[in-house]
């Protein structure tokens, strides 16, 4: 079957009913009743490595529904659900935490977990190293007692494309978990698994849901990685809420349509701001001069509605900041992957690269609305603050 039929035909809780709703209904519970004793032990036992109803926080049918069907969209063992993408990506930080180990990161990993490398793994005696954002001096970093990478490909902000068979082989050469973000991928454009990491995770909050309208994040394993993974995140009380759940398998039955057509829009939007003199360079994987577009090529189905721009010399933050404040159709606000266009003045948070002396950074977030109205929309902001400048905003013919 394909993933698009997949993604309408699976998690649907019980299918071989006579009479049956099309979606699996939400189930909501905390206790849970079992006939006697030893119907309560077996269901126990079971949970070990079944989804079974045994505890509410254990999840209920809703999330085992939706567990099943990303682990499915990632061709993974298993998955675990979390109440943000930012609660997974920690989990699995936590999981492989042991004092006196190493980890590396990429210099490209969703910034907010910078954070929890400095307060939570540096005070439990975990050392960390930032490599690059493409991995390429994965190797050198690499010590005798390193045991996890976690990388992120396309990378926060300015999308670097990491070569993932190729830094996989190197990581478990050495003995190595690889655990990667996908949430740029969705589990759609791009499957990790199947290129040799061990671990993936996804903030549902973006495209998953696509509506923004909830939040959550899901680790998706290989076999190997599952055995252990599994027990912590379920000791620690992480769960998520079943109407959250039902709300992510609504969002994923029309994600690969969705997810196109923030891809056509977002092709339109960069064709006209590669035109712009006000901007210097436009970071977006289909473009041939991105770094690791070659890699992307190959192994990745397409782009998304990310796409970021660095103004010419001579603007500075305020102009970003004017420019930003100038859109009519784009919002102000982080997070991304809903139906709506964003715009937000960033600064790429890196390590092991230095941008410091590089910028105004714009991301967007190209959303559903009609390309045509967003360029215009792009183009009379971007006019008025090259008008201020007293630049005429004369066409470039790049
Ligand atoms: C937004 C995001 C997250 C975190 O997701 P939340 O649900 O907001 O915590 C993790 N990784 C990437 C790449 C993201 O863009």
């Amino acid at each position: 079957m394909k993933v698009r039929t997949n993604l309408c035909h699976s998690g649907r809780g019980d299918q071989t009913q006579e009479v049956r709703p099309v979606n699996a209904p939400v189930m909501r519970a905390s206790t849970i009743l079992f006939q006697n004793y030893d119907t309560w032990q077996k269901y126990r036992e079971l949970r070990k490595d079944h989804r079974v109803l045994s505890y509410g926080a254990r999840g209920t049918a809703t999330n085992f529904e939706l567990e099943k069907l990303v682990t499915e969209l990632e061709d993974g063992y298993r998955a675990q659900l979390f109440p943000t993408g930012l609660a997974a990506l920690a989990m699995v930080l936590l999981n492989y935490a042991k004092s006196g180990t190493h980890f590396i990161v990429s210099d490209a990993i969703y910034g907010p977990v910078r954070t929890v490398v400095d307060q939570f793994l540096k005070k439990v005696d975990v050392e960390v190293s930032y490599c690059k954002a493409d991995c390429s001096d994965l190797e050198v970093l690499i010590r005798p007692n390193t045991t996890l990478l976690l990388c992120e490909s396309p990378g926060s902000i300015l999308y670097e494309i990491i070569d993932l068979p190729k830094v996989s082989k190197i990581a478990h050469d050495h003995g190595l978990i690889v655990a990667i973000d996908n949430t740029y991928s969705s589990g759609l454009l791009f499957n990790p698994l199947k290129h040799g990491a061990d671990i993936s995770v996804i903030a549902a909050t973006k495209y998953l849901s696509g509506h923004s309208d909830v939040t959550m994040g899901v680790v998706v394993c290989n076999e190997k990685a599952w055995k252990g993974f599994s027990v912590l995140p379920e000791a620690l009380g992480f769960t998520v809420s079943p109407d959250d759940a039902y709300l992510v398998l609504r969002g994923m039955r029309t994600l690969p349509i969705r997810l196109k057509e923030h891809e056509v829009s977002t092709d339109a939007v960069v064709d006209f701001l590669v035109t712009r003199p006000e901007i210097k360079t436009v970071f977006y994987p289909k473009l041939k001069t991105h770094p690791g577009h070659e890699v992307f090529k190959r192994d990745y189905q397409g782009t998304n509605g990310m796409v970021t721009i660095e103004f010419a010399d001579g603007y500075t933050k305020e102009d970003a900041i004017k420019f930003s404040d100038a859109l009519e159709l784009f919002a102000c606000g982080a997070s991304w992957g809903g139906y709506e266009s964003l715009a937000t003045v960033t600064t790429p948070p890196r390590t092991a690269s230095d941008w410091s002396k590089r910028g105004p950074f714009v991301r967007f977030h190209i959303g559903l609305e009609d390309p045509i109205d967003l360029i215009e929309d792009l183009g009379q902001a971007l006019d008025q603050i090259s008008k201020e400048k007293g630049k005429a905003p004369e066409r470039s013919t790049k």
